[in-house]
């Protein structure tokens, strides 16, 4: 018996996408004052290929891929790839695959290492323009230099070289002459601007190590800063949208852009997505990779978008959840409740039922005929007839999970207890008559009768039981690991930490549950790592890649309870 799981659509549903907001409106207006002409609205995608993306990153996706579909523009995904030291093939391949799971395919696929040739001879512009110098300064004196949010900076004895000579040291920086860190290329602008960004900043930096796509055809590197605005630039980038920390340097790319008379980009600022009990830093999940704080990148318990994607969630969720969420021009913090609501919400409507016990006690059906074993009809999804029915087998030994029986029951404990009558769901009725003890005193079996007359779940005369319970047949079930999820961090807060502490000391020592006993129906053999399920009455769940033919393993992607309505009603009241 095997069940095929309808396709996940991938296909994105762009309304839902895109956080309407004062970015859409700024290119709508842009389109009717035709600001660009009959140019098309072009936006990118610029992660800096130095780790994996996370969920914060989806929401600049779906803002730059999002509003360039509405607008009938494009979208390029560029790599800005400016510091070697940190970057690497596999980020950049991992980066591609996230995008397109997300749902979103680029136009053209750049890196701004494509644009170093035309960067070094903006820099040369700028030289005999008088507009760049080279500085012998150390990193450190430099720093000195640059004064303080109330103190203007002091400018560097280099700084009025003759353009003949900065030519010359900077020609031959390029051609490997000196040592890394002893010389680097400044933009002559203003040492006492209030923008600290503007106080003379270096445009490129002497560093002989090879470059993941150039090789060693470089010993100096372009800044971020120097080619992040003339990338946008090259590639008539029309809304250059990017998060609220890089406003103060939107003056420096403008200023580039305006000496060298390039395509006027014009860069917006958008808050960034923040989640509590979620740390969305590249820095950080590094270390925690590093530092094997999770089991990479793809750990479930991460926030990037290889660990959603293994924890089960799914594309269309995280999309919805980053629309709702909204931009602003002020950042903030969502809840991550709300996060796991849209997922619920999405994986109610779309995951296939089966039944698995993960904490299993066994059930004897003591006037069940022995070796006898008969077939169940389950509905695959309540929520749409159109999923079907499964057949389930029964037999005379089922597991039950050890928390729906009382051998002395609490008060408003409707489950199993001796002499209680419940339901097995979709099978029978069934009362529970005695329990067998091992030495040590703990229940090992509980043994019942059944009523034959209440097949497939209700009794001919009417007769009402309170509970209904999941169960798996003893004979048929299969065996799996479980892996049972939870936030990594304790606090809403991560970075709420005691002086000389760390984000570390707020991790969640429970994040990961593993059960090595759970008991599954058969028909979850032939899952695939696309198929999402719900294991009634216990959470949704998928299968893990670690899983081989002897050996399934599943990850709870979020247990069943949805507390997200609750604090939208706390908040409402
Ligand atoms: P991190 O701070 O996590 O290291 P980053 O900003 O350095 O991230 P980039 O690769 O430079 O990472 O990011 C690519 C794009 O994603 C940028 O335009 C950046 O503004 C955006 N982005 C990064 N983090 C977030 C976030 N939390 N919310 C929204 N957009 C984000
Ligand atoms: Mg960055």
């Amino acid at each position: 018996m095997t069940i095929s799981n309808p396709e996940i659509p991938v296909t994105p549903t762009q309304e839902a996408a895109t956080p309407s907001s004062f970015l859409r409106d700024q290119i709508a207006e842009d389109v009717r004052t035709r600001k660009y002409g009959d140019a098309i609205i072009q936006t990118r995608f610029p992660p800096e290929p130095n780790g994996y993306l996370h969920i914060g990153h989806a929401k600049a996706i779906c803002i730059d891929f999002g509003l360039a579909d509405e607008f009938g523009g494009k979208t390029n995904l560029r790599f800005d790839d400016t510091n070697p030291e940190k970057e690497e093939q596999e980020y950049v391949d991992s980066i591609q695959k996230d995008v397109r799971w997300l749902g979103f395919e680029w136009d053209r696929l750049c890196y701004a290492s494509d644009y170093f040739g035309q960067l070094y001879e903006w820099a040369l512009k700028l030289i005999k323009d008088g507009k760049a110098y080279v500085d012998d300064l150390t990193a450190d004196e430099i720093r000195q230099h640059r004064g303080t949010l109330t103190e203007p900076g002091k400018d560097s004895p280099y700084r009025s070289r003759s353009v003949e000579e900065n030519l010359d040291l900077f020609t031959r920086m390029k051609a490997g002459e000196f040592p890394d860190g002893t010389r680097v290329l400044r933009a002559k602008i203003d040492m006492a601007s209030p923008n600290l960004n503007m106080r003379d900043p270096v445009m490129y930096r002497i560093l002989h190590a090879p470059h993941q796509r150039t090789g060693d055809a470089w010993c100096i590197y372009p800044m971020y800063d120097y080619a992040h605005g003339q990338s946008d630039s090259l590639e008539n980038v029309t809304h250059s949208m990017c998060t609220l920390e890089f406003a103060d340097h939107q003056p420096l790319y403008r200023w580039y852009i305006e000496q060298l008379g390039i395509f006027p980009t014009q860069q917006i600022e958008f808050d960034r997505l923040n989640i509590t009990y979620t740390v969305l830093s590249k820095r950080r999940l590094i270390q925690f990779v590093q530092e094997g704080v999770v089991n990479g990148w793809d750990d479930p318990r991460m926030p990037t978008l290889s660990g959603f994607r293994r924890r089960g969630f799914t594309p269309e969720a995280i999309r919805t959840f980053v629309a709702a969420a909204g931009v602003s021009r002020t950042n903030g913090t969502t809840d991550v409740e709300m996060l796991e609501h849209f997922q619920r919400d999405d994986l109610n409507h779309r995951a296939r039922r089966a039944m698995a016990v993960l904490h299993p006690l066994k059930l004897v059906i003591d006037n069940y005929p022995e070796g006898q074993e008969e077939f169940v009809d389950a509905a695959n999804n309540p929520e749409d007839p159109s999923a079907g029915t499964r057949q389930v087998p029964f037999s005379r030994e089922v597991y039950i999970e050890q928390d729906d029986f009382r051998e002395v029951p609490p008060p408003k404990y409707y489950r199993l207890s001796p002499g209680k009558e419940v339901r097995l769901r979709n099978a029978y009725f069934i009362t529970a008559r005695s329990v067998v003890k091992d030495d040590a005193g703990n229940i090992v079996e509980v043994h019942c009768t059944y009523d034959p007359a209440s097949r497939g779940g209700n009794s001919p005369d009417g007769r009402k039981v309170k509970s209904t319970m999941h169960w798996v047949s003893a004979a048929h079930a299969i065996e799996a690991e479980i892996r049972l999820y939870d936030k990594l961090f304790a606090k809403p807060d991560p970075n709420d930490f005691a002086e000389g502490g760390s984000v570390l000391d707020n991790l969640n020592p429970n994040s990961l549950e593993v059960l090595l006993d759970a008991k599954l129906e058969p028909s979850l053999a032939s899952a695939k790592l696309e198929d999402r399920y719900q294991f009634e009455r216990v959470g949704y769940f998928c299968l893990d890649p670690d899983s081989t033919a002897g050996k399934l393993v599943f990850n709870r992607t979020l247990p069943l309870k949805d507390s997200w309505a609750k604090i939208e009603k706390k908040a409402g009241a």
